[in-house]
C-alpha cells in the first residue's frame, strides 16, 4: 500500500515516514501543500496523511481542490492542539479522520489501517483469501496457520493483492501501489516479485489473466 505524507516539519516528516515504512507502506514525502497538491493528483495513492498548517498552500485548500476534481483517496488530516475549528474545515473539506498534534504514532498507524481497510470495503482487521491471512498490524501473513517468511516487497505485493482480492490487478496498478515516486519502474520486475511470491504462497494461489493481471484465489490447503 502506498501513502502520501505532506508535512512541512522536518524532524516529523522523517520520522512518520521512517515509521509507515517500518510499517510496511511505501512512503513519498511532500514538504509543502503545492508539491502535496500535485503528488495527489498524479500518483495514485492508498491513503494520504495530510498536515493542515503547509507553506504554499494550506492543507484545507489542497483537499478542497482534490474532493472538487474527484478524488476519493481516503485522507487523515493532522491539527494543531486545540484549533477545533480546523477539525471542522478539514471534515467540511472531505477529511476521513484527524489526529491532534502531538499524537503517538501507534495510533496514526491504527488510524491508517482502519482507514485503508474501509476504504476497500474490509469490515476485519485481520485480512484472509482462503486460508491465506495478513495481519496489517503486525505486518505478518500466513498460510494454513504457517507462518510465511516475506521480504519488504513480497509483503507489500500481498498486501495490496489480499486488500483487493475480489478483482484482477494489473501489473502497472501493482507498480504504482508498490514503489515510491523515485523508483525506476518496470513493469516486468513484477512477473518476477509474483513468481517469488507464488513459491511462497502456492502457485495455485495467484492466477494470471492473460493481458489483465493477476488475482488473489481463496485457496483452501486444510479443505
Ligand atoms: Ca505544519
Amino acid at each position: 500500500m502506498r501513502l502520501l505524507l505532506i508535512e512541512d516539519e522536518p524532524d516529523i516528516g522523517r520520522q512518520l515516514k521512517s515509521a509507515l515504512t517500518d510499517a510496511g507502506y511505501v512512503v513519498d514525502l511532500a514538504r509543502d501543500g503545492e508539491e502535496g497538491q500535485f503528488l495527489g493528483e498524479t500518483e495514485p495513492y492508498d491513503a494520504v496523511v495530510l498536515d493542515l498548517g503547509l507553506p504554499k498552500v494550506d492543507g484545507v485548500s489542497v483537499l478542497e481542490r482534490w474532493r472538487r476534481a474527484g478524488l476519493a483517496t481516503p485522507v487523515l488530516i493532522l491539527t494543531a492542539r486545540g484549533a477545533w475549528s480546523d477539525k471542522v474545515a478539514g471534515f467540511d473539506a472531505g477529511a476521513d479522520d484527524y489526529l491532534t498534534k502531538p499524537f503517538h504514532t501507534e495510533e496514526l498507524l491504527a488510524r491508517l489501517r482502519a482507514l485503508l481497510r474501509r476504504a476497500a470495503g474490509h469490515a476485519q482487521p485481520q485480512l484472509s483469501c482462503g486460508d491465506l491471512r495478513l495481519d496489517p498490524k503486525a505486518a505478518r501473513a500466513s498460510v494454513n496457520g504457517e507462518p510465511l517468511r516475506l521480504t519488504s516487497l513480497e509483503y507489500r505485493l500481498l498486501h495490496y493483492m489480499i486488500m483487493h482480492n475480489e478483482r484482477v490487478i494489473s501489473r502497472t496498478e501493482l507498480v504504482e501501489h508498490l514503489y515510491d515516486q523515485d523508483f525506476d519502474r518496470d513493469s516486468n520486475t513484477i512477473e518476477v516479485f509474483i513468481g517469488r511470491l507464488r513459491k511462497k504462497v502456492g502457485a495455485d494461489r495467484i492466477e494470471t489473466v492473460r493481458g489483465l493481471g493477476y488475482r488473489l484465489l481463496p485457496v483452501d490447503a486444510g479443505a
